[in-house]
């Protein structure tokens, strides 16, 4: 086994590619299976185990799309245009049959009465006290929504594997659906690693930092709706790294580690894993975010995203957050959503590696919208996440120009 400068096992083989490597992660992890019946109410964020199918027509019944009249089109001509409004429909009752030439008062979701084939919108209507004039031109069957033109009774109207966002909660009450059935929520055990971190709210002392990564990745695993095991900050020694990893393993369906993925002497996640679970270290030819670990300890599935918190944001995303969209039974294609969008910057010096730079949509001079990118290249400032809207793709090897296209991965994109 040889091994390369950053330290990583790579026997005989070549740093990976993105693509090589989240191929590789999603071959190695399952869907939970597990599945519970919640409200409809508390469905928000849940992946969808059981489709969603319809035990109603949508609309139920013709109903009107309009406030206006509803009428027979034939007795418009036989009475002249001038017709008598002998009953009054809202939206939540029902009418009794049209009789011979009679009109019905009506407003929009009011089920339209028998015998009705056309609604005439009121604006061009002229009504006095039981009567009401309608022009002799108006169209037959119009303003009228069909029994089951939008969905009908049996048809699937959410895909099991859909995440749950507030417009499928809405839908599946349309159908009456009160409960859903869900795969159970993922739980994935977090620690950071290092002798330097220390909590927000602690004073810092002699080269102490604050642990930033915890924040973000308990965000993004709330975001995704996850129950977060939280294993705290890890001194960098063995013992408390195999302690953590054992604890997570026990708790967790996941467990998600910062720092110490290096061979450094302070760096233990290699040697924990080795002795208590199986470990690939892999070296990513990315930039920001070269080494991640990848392993297991017993059945739960480990990553180990570098220290530094722009690379692990960065990894997190194009890897961590993959891997949990395949456990929770997200379907259909797991990899980050990737937009093609025009370059509002230069990049005249590219790196051997690809690049994934923190940029954000902005609108050009033309007005049309373009990407730009943080000006600064340090993968050390955090500030260029929180500005930033997603990541844009730089090509090994690539210079671009202004107005090329370029692939940008949006941070929202990655919630699905
Ligand atoms: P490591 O991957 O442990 O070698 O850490 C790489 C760099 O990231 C070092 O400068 C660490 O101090 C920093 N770092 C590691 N963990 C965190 C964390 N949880 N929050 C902020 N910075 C961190
Ligand atoms: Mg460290």
């Amino acid at each position: 086994m040889t091994r390369d400068p950053c330290g990583c096992s790579t026997p005989g083989h070549a740093a990976l590619t993105k693509e090589q490597a989240l191929e590789r992660l999603l071959a190695h992890v399952e869907p939970l299976g597990e599945t519970e019946t919640v409200s409809t109410a508390e469905g928000l964020g849940r992946v969808l185990a059981e489709p969603v199918t319809s035990g109603i027509d949508v609309p139920a019944w013709d109903n009107s799309a309009m406030d206006g009249y509803a009428i027979r089109h034939a007795d418009l001509t036989a009475a002249g245009g001038r017709l008598r409004v002998t009953q009054r429909i809202p939206a939540g009752s029902a009418g009794s049959a049209l009789a011979p030439g009679t009109a019905a008062r009506i407003f929009t979701g009011a089920p339209v009465p028998e015998g009705c084939d056309t609604v005439i919108v009121q604006e061009v209507c002229e009504a006095a006290e039981d009567w009401v004039r309608i022009p002799l031109d108006c169209k037959t069957n119009a303003n009228i929504r069909r029994i089951g033109e939008d969905i009908r009774t049996g048809a699937e109207v959410i895909a099991a594997g859909t995440r749950l966002a507030p417009q499928h909660l809405g839908l599946a009450a349309s159908v009456g659906a009160a409960r859903l059935r869900v795969h159970r929520r993922l739980r994935v055990a977090v620690f950071s690693s290092g002798d330097e971190l220390v909590m927000p709210g602690e004073s810092l002392g002699t080269g102490q930092i604050y642990n930033s990564n915890r924040f973000m990745l308990f965000g993004l695993l709330q975001r995704l709706g996850c129950q977060v095991v939280d294993l705290g900050i890890l001194e960098d020694s063995l013992e408390a790294t195999e302690q953590a990893l054992m604890r997570g393993a026990a708790q967790a369906d996941l467990i998600v580690g910062s720092g110490g993925v290096s061979v450094g002497e302070e760096d233990h996640i290699r040697a924990a894993l080795e002795r208590i679970g199986t470990l690939e270290l892999w070296s990513i030819a990315i930039r920001p975010g070269k080494p991640l670990a990848f392993g297991h300890i017993g059945a739960t599935p480990f990553i180990g995203n570098p220290g530094n918190p722009v690379s692990l944001f960065v990894t997190f995303c194009l890897f961590g957050i993959p891997v949990i969209r395949r456990q929770q039974g997200v379907t259909g294609d797991l990899r980050p959503l990737t937009l093609q969008m025009r370059a509002g910057f230069d990049w005249p010096r590219p790196d051997k590696r690809r690049e994934f730079h923190r940029a954000r949509i902005q609108i050009g001079e033309d007005g049309a919208p373009e990407l730009a990118v943080f000006p600064s290249r340090s993968s050390a400032v955090l500030s260029s996440v929180a500005w930033a809207g997603g990541l844009v793709e730089i090509p090994e090897n690539r210079v671009i120009d202004k107005g090329d296209l370029v692939d940008f991965i949006p941070f929202d994109g990655l919630l699905s």
